[in-house]
C-alpha cells in the first residue's frame, strides 16, 4: 500500500555498510539496534507518520550514532552550579578525595570479610561498627543501601506483627513519586495511619497502641517532613512525648530523619542524629549522601537490642552495601571524627561549601566574571539551598555570575559541554552559583562557560 515500505533496506545491506564496519560492538547488538530502528520506521510509514524510506547507508550511520551515544560514560561528571548543594538529580553529596581513594582501593580484592590479623572470616560491618557508633553518638549502628532500605527493614522487623503507627501529617512524598508510607509498607508492614493531615494528637497514637484493641500497633514511626512545612491550624506530637508513650507501651520509636546531620558547621536548625536519639528515638534512620556528606547509604542508629534484630533479619543481606560504599563511608566518618583538628568543618566537600564565606565567594565570582569579560554588575548576590530534603525553606546566602545570552539555549549548551555545567535560570538569565562549585573547579568552569558562550 505504501511503496516506501517496500523500499526499506535489507538488513544485510545495513550491517555491511561502511559506517558500521569497524564499530566495536557485537554483531547481534548492532543488528538489534538496526532492527528496532527499521521496525519503528515501518510502523511510522504504516501509520502515515512518515512518508520516505531510508537507504542502507543512512540507517547504518544512525545505528552507529546510537551506539556511540551508548558508549558515553554514564553517569559522568558535571559541575553543579545550581546553588542546590544536595541535588538528588546530580548525585547528592560530592565525595571527598579520601572517600574516592578509599573506594578505589577497595574496588579490587580487599579485606572485606577477612581479619588479616588472624586470617579468619570476619563481618563486613564489624570493624566499622564501633567507629561509626562513636562518630554518630549512638549505642549501635547498622548500614544498608540507602535510607529507603533502612525504612523498609526497620518497619518490617520492628513493626511486626501489629504494624507501625504513623501520623497522616507525616505521610511525606519525597522525590520521584516515592512515598514514605509506601516504602515502609513494602515489606508487608501494616501502616496504622492516625490523626489528620494538619493535626495529630497523643491520644491518636495512644488509641492505635492500646492493648485493648484487637491488634495494637507494634512500633511508632516518626517521619521528618523533609521537603515541606505546615503552617496554620496544625499540631504534631513532640518526639519526646512519643518516646514516653513508646516506653510506656514497650514498643520502639523509629525516627526517619532523612538528612542525618552529624553537626559540625551545618546550620543548627536541623538536629543531629544523636539529638534525635537523646530526644528518645530508639532507632534513627538517615541517608549517607545528604548532610552526612558521604556515599549513598542508609544508617540505622540506635540501641543494640533493636539494631541487632535488624542486622540479623534475612532482609539485611538483600539490602547490604557493597565494599566501595563501605570504604567511602569509613573515610567520611573519619572526616567527621577529625573536626576538632580541622577548624570545626569536616574535610568534606559539602561542609566546605557550606563554610565558604561571602567574601570568598565574591572574590571567586569577580575573577570568573573578569575571565568572561563581564563587568562586576554580572556578580549578583543570590540564595543557595542545602536541598536533599533537609532544612526546607532554609536559604544560604551565596554569590553567582549572571551570564548574558538567551537563557534556555545557553543553559543547554552549558549542559552539553565537557564537563557539563548545570546552572539555574532566574529572571530569564543563567546563573552560575559558586556556593556549589568547588574552588578547584573554577578554572574548568570558566573554560566551559567561555566555550558555551562561543556557541551563540
Ligand atoms: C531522603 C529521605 C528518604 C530517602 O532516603 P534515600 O537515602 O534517598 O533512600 C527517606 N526519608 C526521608 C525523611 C528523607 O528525607
Amino acid at each position: 500500500m505504501n511503496d516506501a515500505l517496500a523500499r526499506l533496506p535489507k538488513m544485510d545491506r545495513v550491517l555491511d555498510a561502511p559506517a558500521l564496519a569497524g564499530v566495536p560492538w557485537r554483531r547481534d547488538i548492532v543488528r538489534r539496534v538496526a532492527e528496532s530502528m527499521l521496525g519503528a520506521l515501518r510502523v511510522a510509514l504504516r501509520e502515515g507518520k512518515a512518508t520516505e524510506a531510508i537507504d542502507a547507508e543512512t540507517l547504518a550511520a544512525r545505528v552507529a550514532a546510537t551506539l556511540e551515544t551508548w558508549s558515553t560514560p554514564h553517569p559522568t561528571r558535571v559541575i553543579n552550579a545550581t546553588g542546590v548543594l544536595l541535588h538528588t538529580n546530580l548525585g547528592r553529596a560530592p565525595w571527598s578525595q579520601a572517600a574516592i581513594d578509599a573506594a578505589a582501593a577497595a574496588a579490587g580484592a580487599c579485606d572485606l570479610e577477612v581479619e588479616l590479623d588472624s586470617g579468619v572470616r570476619g563481618s563486613r560491618f564489624a570493624w566499622m561498627r564501633p567507629l561509626l557508633s562513636a562518630v554518630i553518638g549512638a549505642e549501635d549502628v547498622h548500614v544498608v543501601n540507602n535510607n529507603a532500605a533502612a525504612l523498609l527493614i526497620a518497619c518490617t522487623v520492628l513493626g511486626a506483627p501489629g504494624g507501625v503507627v504513623l501520623s497522616h501529617g507525616q505521610m511525606v512524598e519525597i522525590g520521584d513519586g516515592f512515598r514514605v508510607a509506601t516504602m515502609a509498607a513494602a515489606g508487608g508492614c501494616r501502616i496504622v495511619g492516625v490523626g489528620s493531615t494538619n493535626r495529630t494528637h497523643l491520644a491518636d497514637y495512644e488509641a492505635a497502641l492500646d492493648p485493648a484493641r484487637g491488634a495494637p500497633a507494634s512500633a511508632i514511626l516518626w517521619v521528618h517532613l523533609s521537603n515541606f512545612e505546615q503552617h496554620g491550624y496544625v499540631a504534631e506530637v513532640e518526639l519526646s512525648a512519643l518516646a514516653a508513650l513508646a516506653r510506656a507501651r514497650g514498643v520502639p520509636l523509629i525516627a526517619d530523619v532523612g538528612s542525618g546531620s552529624l553537626g559540625g558547621n551545618l546550620p543548627g536548625r536541623e538536629p543531629t542524629v544523636a539529638a534525635y536519639l537523646e530526644a528518645g528515638a530508639d532507632v534513627v534512620l538517615a541517608s549517607g549522601d545528604k548532610l552526612l556528606g558521604g556515599p549513598q547509604a542508609g544508617l540505622v542508629a540506635g540501641g543494640t537490642a533493636w539494631v541487632d534484630r535488624i542486622r540479623k533479619h534475612p532482609m539485611a543481606r538483600a539490602l547490604r552495601p557493597d565494599k566501595t560504599t563501605l570504604a567511602a563511608l569509613h573515610a567520611t566518618a573519619l572526616a567527621h571524627a577529625a573536626i576538632d583538628t580541622t577548624g570545626g568543618v569536616p574535610a568534606l566537600p559539602l561542609h566546605r561549601m557550606v563554610a565558604a564565606t561571602m567574601d570568598e565567594l565574591r572574590t571567586r565570582a569577580r575573577a570568573l566574571a573578569a575571565r568572561l569579560q563581564l563587568g562586576d554588575d554580572a556578580v549578583v548576590e543570590v540564595d543557595a539551598t542545602i536541598g536533599g530534603g533537609s532544612l526546607p525553606g532554609d536559604r544560604l546566602a551565596s554569590v553567582a555570575v549572571r551570564l548574558p545570552g538567551r537563557a534556555s539555549a545557553l543553559a543547554r549548551r552549558l549542559r552539553l559541554g565537557t564537563p557539563a555545567v548545570v546552572g539555574r535560570i532566574e529572571d530569564d538569565a543563567v546563573l552560575v552559583d559558586l556556593r556549589t562549585v568547588a574552588p578547584a573547579q573554577d578554572d574548568e568552569l570558566a573554560a566551559a562557560v567561555l566555550a558555551a558562550g562561543r556557541g551563540t
